[in-house]
């Protein structure tokens, strides 16, 4: 329909734009980096008396560029895939926990898992796992009181065609009908200074790439579940 094609030739034009403006932070961070590292080696000993800055320094440049990554790998995803391969996607979660676990205690969020899964899917291992990251820090921030993770796998059919579901549920706030219209859009966020609102945006180009689907299920009060989909590696 007509509206369908505005709307794609914006996000097009979205695209285009924020990659121009990404690739141009890009330089300017690379400068700043470089120029920290020289200030921290002229000022030797004495560097370890504003040691609390040099880190904060640190830590926003390294924040400002994993939002460059993210808008570029939102306005450019060809450019980012990585080669794809046959794998376990209960090994993708394992191998994601870890990574998250500090945040998984802090909050008082107990993980359960169940792993069924005997399929292999073909996706690329470290786009997976960003998915999934992607939904478990999502399921952290849903349930700031604690509550609990379920995370699963098991092979199931989509449209008659074998494959592989991965669920990540949580007991949290959940979200209004209206919200959870919306939650895949590029640049939708509830969470103010903290989101960039493309976290669910990049997973569905990612996961839909690979032919496979992304999906979610929510109750305001209860909490959230959100599937992918992957077809069996033939
Ligand atoms: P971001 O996390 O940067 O806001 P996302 O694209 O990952 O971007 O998520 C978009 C929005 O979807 C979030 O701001 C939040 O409102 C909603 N959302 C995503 N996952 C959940 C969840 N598990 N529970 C409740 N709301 C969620």
């Amino acid at each position: 329909t007509t509206k369908q094609l505005i709307m794609s030739e914006k996000l097009a034009a979205i695209g285009e734009i924020t990659a121009g403006v990404a690739h141009e932070i890009n330089n300017p961070i690379a400068v700043m980096q470089g120029n920290l590292e020289v200030v921290r080696g002229v000022m030797g000993d004495r560097a370890d008396a504003a040691r609390t800055e040099f880190r904060l320094l640190d830590e926003q440049i390294q924040r400002i560029s994993q939002i460059v990554t993210k808008l570029l790998q939102f306005a450019k995803p060809e450019e980012y895939a990585g080669y794809v391969e046959r794998h376990a996607p209960r090994e993708v979660v394992s191998d994601s926990l870890p990574l998250v676990q500090h945040l998984l205690n802090k909050a008082s969020i107990e993980v359960k898992r169940h792993d069924a899964a005997r399929r292999l899917v073909l996706m690329n291992r470290t786009e997976l796992q960003q998915v999934v990251i992607n939904l478990i820090v999502n399921a952290i921030h849903a349930m700031p009181d604690g509550g609990r993770l379920t995370l699963s796998s098991r092979d199931a059919e989509l449209d008659g065609r074998p494959g592989v579901l991965v669920e990540v549920e949580d007991t949290g706030v959940g979200m209004a009908p209206e919200i959870v219209q919306k939650v895949f859009d590029p640049f939708f966020t509830t969470k103010r200074r903290e989101g960039t609102g493309l976290g669910l945006s990049i997973s569905q180009t990612l996961v839909t790439r690979q032919g496979g689907k992304i999906s979610v299920e929510s109750e305001p009060g209860r909490g959230t579940t959100f599937r992918i989909w992957l077809p069996e590696a033939a």
